[in-house]
C-alpha cells in the first residue's frame, strides 16, 4: 500500500499541474480530503503529511470521529459534503466549518436558526442538481435563484455552488454549467471535482475539489 504522504504528493502534483495549465494560482483551489468511512488512524498520516482541510458526508460519522482529531490538531478544517437532514442542522453547525449541501428552503430555515442559536456563521455552498437526476440531492436549476434569495434573506453566508455530476458521462459540461451559474449569481466558490475528474474541474474554475479515494485508497 502506498503511504498517505506519497498519495498526497501525487494529488498535489496533479493539482499544481492543472492550475499551471489553467493559469491559476495553486492558492485558488482548496483540496478537501474526503475521509468518509476511513478511521482516525487513516486520517492522522495525511495530517502529518500536511493536509489541513477534510470532508465527511455524514453528521453522525463526523461527530464520532472528529472531536478527538480536532483536539489534537486545532488548525484543521472540516467540511460537510453529503446531504443534510434539517433535524441535524444544529449539530452540523457545531461540527463543520463549511457545508456543501444546502439544497432546499427547509434547510435554509434550519441552518439560519442553528447559526443564530450557536452564534456561529458557517459558510454554505448551494448544491445544484446539474444533471436533473431524480435520485440526486441538489436544487433544480430553475429553482436556484429563489433558493439563493431565501438564503440571502436569512443571512446565510453563501460560499458558492456545489455539484456532483451524473456518473459515467463526461463531467466537463456540468462543471462549465456550474461555473456559469455561479458567475450569473455573483458567487465566488465552485465546489466541484472528485478523484476521477478534479483536473478537469480545476480547468473549469473549481475553487474546492473534494477528493477521497485518490488520497485514502478505495472505500469498502
Ligand atoms: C465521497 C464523495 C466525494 C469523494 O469521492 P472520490 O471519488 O472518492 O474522490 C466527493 N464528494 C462527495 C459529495 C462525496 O460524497
Amino acid at each position: 500500500m502506498e503511504s498517505a504522504a506519497s498519495l498526497l504528493a501525487d494529488v498535489e502534483d496533479r493539482v499544481a499541474h492543472a492550475c499551471s495549465i489553467a493559469r491559476r494560482e495553486r492558492g485558488e483551489v482548496t483540496l478537501v480530503a474526503v475521509s468518509k468511512t476511513h478511521p482516525a488512524e487513516a486520517i492522522e498520516p495525511l495530517v502529518a503529511a500536511g493536509q489541513r482541510v477534510f470532508g465527511e458526508n455524514r453528521v453522525q460519522e463526523a461527530a464520532a470521529k472528529w472531536p478527538a482529531l480536532r483536539e489534537r490538531h486545532p488548525d484543521l478544517a472540516l467540511h460537510l459534503v453529503g446531504q443534510l437532514q434539517s433535524n441535524k442542522a444544529d449539530e452540523a453547525v457545531a461540527l463543520f466549518d463549511a457545508i456543501h449541501s444546502l439544497d432546499r428552503p427547509s434547510l435554509v430555515g434550519a441552518l439560519a436558526r442553528g447559526m443564530d442559536k450557536a452564534g456561529r456563521q458557517v459558510p454554505c455552498f448551494v448544491q445544484v442538481n446539474v444533471g436533473a437526476e431524480d435520485q440526486k440531492g441538489g436544487v433544480a436549476i430553475g429553482a436556484l435563484p429563489a433558493l439563493l434569495a431565501e438564503a440571502r434573506a436569512a443571512e446565510i453566508p453563501l460560499a458558492g455552488l456545489m455539484c456532483v455530476p451524473p456518473l459515467d458521462i463526461e463531467a466537463a459540461p456540468f462543471f462549465a454549467l456550474l461555473d456559469k451559474l455561479a458567475r450569473d449569481n455573483g458567487l465566488a466558490g465552485r465546489s466541484m471535482g472528485m478523484s476521477g475528474d478534479f483536473e478537469t474541474a480545476i480547468m473549469l474554475g473549481a475553487t474546492h475539489i473534494r477528493v477521497g479515494s485518490a488520497l485514502f485508497g478505495a472505500r469498502d
